[in-house]
């Protein structure tokens, strides 16, 4: 397959922190031209067997997806994992794991956010969480927008929810060597997800990428809605240096917070190997039609 395919291999969806249904995204990314797709929902493979029906459906190619929330270094670090078995028990039950504590969190961060005069963040946010154990820091900023303390949910994460700010409370997620062995060994590859994102010293960065390839990490991303244009070739740079696999995807929410649309985003630089080319023998193939 070639590295000028439109995949677009990060995005989510109700299941997590996403605004539309599985089957709404198979279409929105079928009608924005991408050939190959994976639904990546945090933390959750509920979606999976569902997203792959709605991309068989439009004749589009399926990889299983999921964005394991993770702890390095004190902060918190996202892992894609592409093309595992989504009926694979060990990465069901890390998931489980990883998402446990989530709604004690969301009490205390809405605790905070009464501190400062908002009340009723904990219910407000759950409204708009279509899985509950995953209520997200995204669906509170969708409460604060609603209630007018802000005009969108970038103000939100800048004066709210983030280190230094009411609503924010640290937690520990799974451990890097946990996440990427989970998806290993449910058959899938871990792709280190949108890495100019974190603001880790260059030290840092290099423990983070070696430690990955350590665990077995073949993946990052290079081209993603979370990047900037100019981010692209210093990761595509890292991809090489490390001799990792590139990944590319929007990163879609909703169509009223992302500014990166289904499969709107630039090719990948051409000297990189794409993920989905050792992944060809996972992709869930949609049935062709012959012609008559
Ligand atoms: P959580 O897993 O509850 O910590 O929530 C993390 C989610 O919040 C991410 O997956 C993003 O969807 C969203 N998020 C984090 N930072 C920002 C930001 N600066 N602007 C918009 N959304 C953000
Ligand atoms: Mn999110
Ligand atoms: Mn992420
Ligand atoms: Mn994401």
């Amino acid at each position: 397959m070639s590295i000028l395919l439109n995949a677009d291999l990060h995005c989510h969806s109700v299941v997590s922190d996403g605004t539309l249904t599985p089957e709404a995204l198979a279409a929105r990314a079928h009608a924005n031209g991408v050939a190959l797709w994976a639904l990546t929902d945090h933390d959750e493979i509920g979606g999976q067997h569902r997203a792959a029906a709605a991309a068989h459906a439009l004749g589009m190619d399926y990889l299983t997806g999921t964005e394991i929330s993770v702890t390095f270094a004190d902060t918190t670090v996202h892992i894609v994992g592409l093309g595992f078995d989504p009926d694979n028990a060990q990465l069901a039950q890390g998931l489980a794991a990883t998402r446990g504590g989530r709604s004690e969190r969301a009490q205390e961060m809405a605790q905070q956010l009464a501190h400062v005069g908002i009340r009723g963040a904990f219910e407000g946010a759950l409204r708009y969480a279509g899985n509950p154990e995953l209520i997200s820091r995204t669906h509170f900023a969708r409460f604060l927008v609603e209630t007018g303390v802000c005009h969108d949910t970038s103000e939100v994460f800048r004066r709210f929810l983030t280190e230094g700010n009411p609503g924010y409370v640290p937690h520990r997620w799974a451990t890097l060597g946990n996440a990427v062995r989970w998806i290993r060994e449910a058959g899938g590859m871990a792709v280190i997800a949108h890495p100019a994102r974190y603001r880790f010293t260059a030290n840092e960065e290099y423990a983070l990428f070696s430690e990955f390839k350590q665990h077995g990490g073949q993946g990052v991303e290079v081209v993603t809605g979370s990047h900037t244009p100019s981010e692209y070739p210093v990761y595509a740079a890292m991809a090489q240096e490390f001799g990792m696999a590139a990944s590319r995807g929007s990163d879609f929410h909703s169509p009223n917070e992302s500014h990166t649309d289904l499969g709107a985003l630039p090719d990948l630089p051409g000297q990189l190997t794409p993920v989905w080319e050792l992944l060809s023998d996972r992709i869930l193939r949609a049935p062709r039609t012959t012609a008559g």
